[in-house]
């Protein structure tokens, strides 16, 4: 499916782009996904016919037609094993920016080692799906970039190398087939004669190192400041920042910043997020985002205490199974939480289960962000994703944070963050160096699409204290759900 998309977008864009024009090419692939390649396929991959489609030469490269992807959460044993193996899940996450997650690439070639080892054997490569859309481009295997690297469970994030005791812990003779790392600005190859005699690419054109969709989103929200962080209200809410020392922790993770050569990106990923408000909303609000809003502005901040956790799915951050917990803080004024009891209670009235919802999932990103040392109040958010097109939702978020909030005039900051990684590493390969990749918009910005703006002023400095009275209140609720449902 992957390899026909890229021969048809190729063929579309052909159609309306002079592709002989373009001088480097880079990418976002979704995250954690696995490719494997069978013994033999570098051959067919370095002599592609250019007469034929992609899909007709390669069904037979790979040992397994199956690619685990993100959703996947089938791998909760092998975690534990690689983790016990490390000692322990804090420190897998000190070595490789993460504790053992199911989706993550290591654990997935664990799982497919013990249980298809015929498989495994028969491997010669294995991709992240960033990796293998360059190897397509470069007809031979492409580097693994450092930043999607920390998204397997495999690298040694402060070295920036694979990790030979996590390695060992995976599964037999695994370096050979991830192969060499490279930094995201790296140039993979010049593109393959394949694309050049089918599209008419120049030959001289560069692929650059593609990268995973969450650094790419980095890159394309030009988050380059320490003090700012990046909010992704989309299929899953992500949390962004960077850092020059981080310290990964049972929660969140740490990836090396995709571009930069000494800096690190946080990120925290909540899994309930918009379907799980457009579930609220189908059940509470008529089904309208319109009734939604009405909703959240009709009810005051702080709900009256009314709080909730909201998991249609089973959660990432807290790992809590799928359940819904509604409570009654009694006595809560916001000033302390001397004398508030929480009371359980199976339903609120559809306005307070929306205001519940969305302060929870905010109260939530809030109080862990700021466990992961992120900025507090940071000095703005940029806010994306198709949420942050709704203007009530992000007032509720700047009431809560206590900062300004930004939109950015494009939604889609994971291809536009490739394209200028793209550029970047153009930009590097010609000077023979690294160069910042600010260079490149540096007191430009605001004449470009990356330009962000101002979409809500920050809210009441006396309310955000008492939502950090309210959040202290939903961490304690929250720890105490984990220590009950939660996994270990
Ligand atoms: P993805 O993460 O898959 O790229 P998007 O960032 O495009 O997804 O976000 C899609 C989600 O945006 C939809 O599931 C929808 O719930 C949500 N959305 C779109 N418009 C609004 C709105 N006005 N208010 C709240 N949520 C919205």
């Amino acid at each position: 499916m992957w390899i026909e998309a890229l021969d048809l977008m190729l063929q579309k864009l052909s159609k309306s782009l002079d592709l002989s024009k373009v001088t480097a090419v880079s990418g976002s692939g979704q995250q954690h996904g696995s490719v494997y390649w069978k013994k033999g396929s570098a051959t067919i991959l370095s002599s592609l016919d250019p007469k034929k489609p992609l899909v007709d030469q390669l069904g037979d490269a790979f040992s397994t037609k199956e690619s685990p992807v993100w959703m996947d959460s089938s791998t909760t044993a092998q975690c534990r094993e690689i983790e016990k193996a490390v000692g322990g899940a804090l420190e897998l996450s000190k070595l490789t920016g993460s504790r053992g997650y199911e989706r993550f690439t290591g654990p997935q070639i664990r799982k497919l080692f013990q249980t298809q080892p015929g498989v495994y054997d028969d491997t010669e490569r294995i991709s992240v799906v960033s990796s293998f859309m360059a190897s397509l481009l470069i007809g031979a295997y492409a580097c693994i970039d450092e930043t999607d690297a920390a998204g397997m469970n495999l690298m040694d994030i402060r070295q920036r190398v694979w990790s030979k005791i996590v390695l060992e812990a995976t599964a037999p003779s695994l370096e050979e087939k991830l192969g060499k790392l490279a930094p995201a600005h790296a140039v993979a190859g010049c593109i393959a004669p394949y694309f050049v005699e089918r599209f008419h690419f120049n030959k001289n054109c560069l692929v650059v190192q593609w990268s995973g969709d969450n650094p790419n989103s980095l890159a394309g929200l030009t988050l380059s400041t320490s003090g700012d962080l990046a909010i992704s209200l989309g299929t899953s809410d992500t949390v962004f920042g960077i850092t020059d020392d981080p310290e990964p922790r049972l929660e969140g993770h740490v990836f090396p910043n995709p571009v930069d050569t000494k800096g690190y990106m946080i990120m925290l990923v909540y899994k309930n997020a918009s379907l799980t408000r457009e579930d609220v909303r189908n059940r509470c609000a008529e089904k309208s985002w319109d009734v939604f809003n009405k909703y959240l502005q009709q009810t005051p901040p702080l709900n009256g205490g009314k709080m909730g956790f909201y998991y249609k799915e089973h959660e990432i951050l807290p790992p809590l199974p799928v359940g819904f917990h509604r409570y009654i803080l009694e006595n809560f004024e916001g000033e302390t939480l001397d004398g508030v009891n929480e009371v359980e209670v199976k339903e609120f009235d559809p306005p307070s289960e929306v205001r519940a919802l969305v302060e929870g999932q905010f109260l939530s990103m809030r109080g862990h962000a700021e466990r992961f040392g992120l900025p507090s109040p940071p000095r703005r958010i940029i806010a994306t994703g198709g949420a942050s097109a709704n203007q009530t939702i992000l007032s509720c978020l700047a009431s809560i944070y206590g900062c300004d909030i930004y939109t950015v005039q494009r939604p889609d900051s994971a291809s536009l963050g490739a394209a200028l990684r793209a550029a970047h590493g153009y930009l590097c390969s010609k000077k023979g160096s690294f160069v910042p990749i600010s260079n490149m918009y540096k007191d430009k910005l605001e004449k470009t699409s990356l330009s962000c703006k101002l979409a809500v002023t920050a809210g009441d400095q006396q309310l955000v204290s008492k939502y950090a009275v309210m959040m202290k209140k939903r961490l304690e609720i929250e720890n105490r759900l984990v220590e009950k449902l939660g996994r270990r």
